[in-house]
């Protein structure tokens, strides 16, 4: 399959890992559900359906893989309590989709510790052991957010699931990072603190292009209006002023915006509008 878009010498490429559900009104915050569920209707348990889109990069030297889906150690409880459906959408598969195997990803970048952001990080070997799912890879990692991964408060503790990282440590491929870092050949990070303690925004500049992988700061296409922030974040105040920074950078740079959680709508390009910020340009999961 040919990439959906080229950041400079970096092919890009989509990684459906399967979707699940959360409560629509706490992916929503304080926008009522007579608002919300015009774009995104509620099963009958008020859950809304939310896709986890990793991302691949490929340069011909580096092939790096963003995010790594909910991973496949959940137990049949946990299945049914998020609605998980993977199908064959694992990640080996929708890697070899591509033409691309577990042990070709040279890093795994992770914007957050969250269990539907990095399940997918460490998986069971045949002896029932917990290892790295890619055995070749470095983990880019935010220290300030392994160190609240490791002592999370009660608020979010629940999205913090040792299992998804510890083995990561124990088999010395972590690269823990700073705030606002330099990876490799254009790729770096945007630190912000409103979701949970140290996420890692991805940025890919190259040649005059760039594409922000949004994580949980931008989650969905609606959350690019301002007043949409998830119940889930531990600070909407601080939210909402990374959001309004960025949306600002975005805006004037045009840079393309990738949405993990998105069921419907890949990436977009947004320009200043008079109330809302506009989307200009559109990748959509039904028309590429
Ligand atoms: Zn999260």
């Amino acid at each position: 399959m040919n990439s959906i878009l080229k950041i400079g010498k970096w092919d890009v490429y989509p990684l459906e890992t399967g979707t699940f559900r959360l409560d629509g009104g706490a992916m929503m915050g304080s926008v009522p559900k007579v608002l919300w569920e015009k774009t995104n209707s509620a099963d009958k348990l008020n859950r809304i359906n939310l896709a986890m889109r990793c991302l691949l990069l490929d340069d011909g030297e580096n092939r790096v893989v963003i995010e790594t889906g909910i991973g496949n150690k959940n137990s049949d409880k946990f299945i049914d309590n998020f609605h998980i459906k993977q199908g064959i959408a694992t990640l080996s598969n929708t890697l070899s989709n591509v033409g691309y195997s577990i042990a070709d990803i040279t890093d795994v970048i992770i914007t957050h510790l969250h269990f539907d952001h990095s399940g997918g990080a460490t998986s069971i070997d045949e002896n029932g052991e917990l290892i790295p799912t890619f055995p070749n890879a470095k983990y880019w990692i935010s220290e300030t957010n392994w160190n609240h991964a490791n002592n999370p408060n009660p608020k979010d503790r629940a999205s913090y699931l040792n299992e998804n990282f510890l083995p990561l440590k124990d088999a010395g491929v972590l690269n823990l990072i700073p705030d606002n870092s330099d990876i490799m050949n254009g790729i770096s990070t945007i630190g912000v603190n409103g979701h949970t303690v140290g996420q890692q925004l991805i940025k890919i500049n190259s040649m005059n292009e760039t594409l922000v992988f949004c994580g949980d700061l931008i989650p969905i296409r609606s959350h690019l209006r301002l007043p949409y922030i998830m119940g889930y974040d531990l600070s909407a105040i601080q939210t909402l002023q990374e959001k309004t920074e960025f949306l600002n950078q975005a805006s004037k740079g045009n840079w393309w915006l990738w949405f993990y959680h998105d069921p419907q709508t890949i990436m977009v390009q947004i320009s200043e509008g008079e109330k809302h910020y506009k989307v200009i340009n559109e990748v959509r999961k039904d028309r590429q």
